[in-house]
């Protein structure tokens, strides 16, 4: 499909649906998909262009549709100077109740647009050091012991692997894992656990198979159970579905030991810097997630990975269609581009 071009104040704003083809189907408690939909961004200003993209996975409630509308929606022409981003964000979060992953999608392309005038990548604007970043954790699905053999052998340049569990098949995954490799592995439980002590009981058994941190593994309405086997765990417990956005990061203080900030939860970078610090000042861990996204969201989000304890941003790496370049993997460890913004370029004819 054509972008759709719209002249929005001094802003133009250039969108268009795009579908992400995932390398392998991905399974997790929730069900399986082999491609995810996305829309691709652009807000120009002044002859300079800023990138953005809303990645939509089925849980999140959001699809080309959605998002679409959404944008339609937005007009820009009440704002003269793009680095009145609180103004402009604050309109943009209130032209409707959820929208997270469209919201994001302007958040980044009006970040990459400012980083590119000031001439500075995010993370030095933010006063990270781009030496201080982390590994990024490689996500192996839920999937038959051959497949996932197969998947941890390819998984090879990476230092940590992430897990999915939550099914009855949590210990055949990580005993299948473990005949291939002794790498920590970060587990991933989507909320598929039901009782805390069966959820305490797996929490020993996984760290007893290293097994560094476990995310979301009790549904998030359960907050005693969770706030419990934090309290009993011997490895800490961080929230995912729990903690959406920066609103959400006082109540799951007490509650688990961290959280996983997602752009496309938390209406983009400049909420997810704010939780970042939040969380940190707390006292909590942090981890940085992501969706099946294009290089655009995934260096987007990488510019907070200084500062992050956990990363886990192979969203681009488990897709054939990568619209962008932007952050790389070198030996495991997120590689920030030196370029201003969020630091991506085009790659290839498929993107316009
Ligand atoms: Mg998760």
């Amino acid at each position: 499909m054509q972008a759709i071009t719209r002249k929005s104040g001094r802003f133009t704003l250039r969108y268009r649906p795009y579908t992400l083809e995932l390398r392998h189907v991905f399974t997790i408690a929730a069900g399986s998909r082999s491609t995810t939909p996305v829309v691709l961004v652009e807000l120009e200003y002044d002859g300079i262009i800023g990138y953005g993209e809303a990645s939509m996975p089925p849980y999140l409630g959001e699809s080309h549709e959605t998002v679409l509308r959404f944008l339609n929606r937005v007009d820009l022409s009440g704002f003269n100077d793009p680095f009145h981003t609180a103004d402009i964000l604050a309109y943009v979060d209130q032209l409707a109740p959820k929208n997270t992953a469209a919201k994001a999608s302007v958040d980044i392309a009006l970040h990459d647009l400012l980083g590119k005038m000031m001439n500075q990548p995010w993370h030095r604007i933010w006063g990270y050091n781009a030496a201080h970043t982390p590994n990024t954790s490689f996500t192996i699905g839920i999937d038959t012991a051959e497949v996932v053999r197969r998947k941890v052998r390819e998984a090879e340049p990476y230092k940590i692997l992430k897990v999915k569990l939550g099914l009855d098949t949590d210990k055949m995954m990580i005993e299948t894992i473990r005949e291939v490799t002794d790498k920590p592995l970060c587990a991933d439980v989507n909320q598929g656990w039901r009782h805390r002590e069966e959820g305490l009981e797996m929490a020993h058994w996984l760290a007893d198979r290293g097994v560094v941190f476990l995310e979301q593994p009790m549904p998030k309405e359960e907050v005693d159970d969770n706030a419990w086997l934090t309290e009993n765990s011997p490895i800490p417990t961080v929230a995912d579905e729990a903690v959406q956005r920066l609103e959400d990061v006082r109540g799951a203080f007490g509650v688990y030991s961290g959280i996983n900030i997602k752009l496309m939860k938390c209406t983009g970078m400049r909420e997810a810097h704010q939780m970042a610090e939040l969380a940190k000042a707390l006292g909590m861990k942090v981890m940085l997630g992501c969706m099946t996204e294009t290089s655009c969201a995934i260096s987007a989000a990488a510019q907070l990975s200084p500062v992050v304890d956990w990363a886990d941003l192979d969203g681009a790496l488990l897709i054939s269609n990568d619209a962008y370049r932007g952050m790389e993997v070198t030996d495991g460890k997120v590689v920030l581009p030196p370029t201003p913004g969020i630091g991506i370029r085009l790659n290839g004819p498929a993107a316009g």
